[in-house]
């Protein structure tokens, strides 16, 4: 049983709808309406030692991917972030620890003037959760199920960087200094899109962001979209690092595609409106690159250069997956 067999069997129908629910679970993050004309936005996320991070992450990172993980589910709705709860379990009370943690969370924090407003601190084995509030304006907000058949998928940036940096923090991969500071920067620190997911409001008909890794991901927009999609493999956009320093193609595509931790956005556009994503790419100097379409049926099928069928290693990172 994975987590999203879990979510559904288990949590999905627990409680009744409810009218100010505009949009519960299933999503990158619910949508509450607040009072007329307002919406917050919520989502939550948890990192533990050992199986989000590692145990010697420097604790600035770890403070900082806790909140940029929740940043890029904002991101992925369109919404503007505006505070955050922090909920902090660790073994014991350390405080060199607690001082490198706080200046990576006030650091994010600053970045995208998101205020702390509560938390909780317990004493167990070291976890990190945060719960982040938004807003977006009603009916503005980009959802997974959006997608249109004949749309375009752009994912946003390079993909495959942040798989890069773990295989050499956790498997000792050998790489030169400036590569490896950049990969290992790109895993412990993503950067969330924020305003690239609230300059697609009015452009892309769905969007989510990449946890998971992207064959994953873009099935999840395929789901609540009910289509289809078709992918260019050679058109991804793979990280010119990967490509040097992954032990071979395979390797490097099976980063991009399942790997995971990117934090990019997929997003889908009718194909129309090229001209105008390619213009938002330049105004932000963010890569949005196309890499496929949206197709009948319900099958993600992704195609080399020579129009074959690529098998997918694995799809994606799933929880409980194992068992
Ligand atoms: P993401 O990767 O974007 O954070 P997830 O894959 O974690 O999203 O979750 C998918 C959906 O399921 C989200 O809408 C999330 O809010 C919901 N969800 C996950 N776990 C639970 C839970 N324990 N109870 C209720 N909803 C959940
Ligand atoms: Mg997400």
């Amino acid at each position: 049983m994975n987590e999203f067999q879990i979510i559904s069997d288990y949590f999905l129908n627990l409680t009744p709808a409810h009218d100010q629910l505009i949009l519960g679970i299933g999503d990158d993050a619910a949508i509450w309406k607040s009072g007329r004309g307002k919406q917050t936005v919520l989502t939550v996320d948890t990192l533990h030692v050992n199986r989000h991070f590692l145990p010697d992450c420097p604790p600035s990172s770890v403070a900082h991917k806790a909140l940029a993980v929740n940043l890029s589910d904002c991101a992925a709705m369109g919404a503007k972030p505006v505070g955050f709860l922090l909920s902090l379990s660790m073994p014991k009370a350390d405080e060199r620890w607690l001082v490198d943690f706080c200046k990576g969370l006030q650091a994010l924090a600053n970045q995208y003037e998101v205020v702390l407003m509560g938390g909780d601190t317990t004493q167990g084995p070291l976890s990190v959760s945060i719960t982040l509030m938004g807003e977006i304006k009603p009916n503005h907000e980009l959802r997974r199920s959006g997608a249109k058949v004949g749309d375009d998928i752009y994912v946003s940036g390079t993909l495959g960087l942040p798989s890069l940096g773990l295989a050499i923090l956790r498997d000792h991969r050998y790489c030169p200094e400036a590569a490896h500071d950049e990969a290992v920067q790109a895993y412990r620190e993503p950067q969330p899109q924020i305003i690239l997911g609230q300059s697609l409001l009015k452009l892309a008909n769905a969007c989510i962001d990449i946890s998971d890794g992207f064959a994953s991901d873009l099935t999840h927009i395929l789901t609540a979209s009910q289509c289809g999609a078709r992918v260019m493999v050679d058109q991804l956009p793979i990280s010119p690092l990967v490509k040097e320093y992954a032990a071979d193609a395979q390797q490097a595509l099976d980063w991009c595609l399942s790997g995971g931790d990117d934090y990019q956005l997929i997003f889908t556009v009718a194909p129309g409106q090229r001209k105008l994503v390619a213009e938002l790419a330049e105004k932000l100097n963010i890569p949005l690159t196309r890499v496929g379409q949206i197709t009948p049926g319900c099958e993600l099928i992704c195609q080399d250069a020579a129009g074959e069928t690529v098998d997918l290693a694995r799809k994606g990172w799933e929880h409980f997956a194992d068992e």
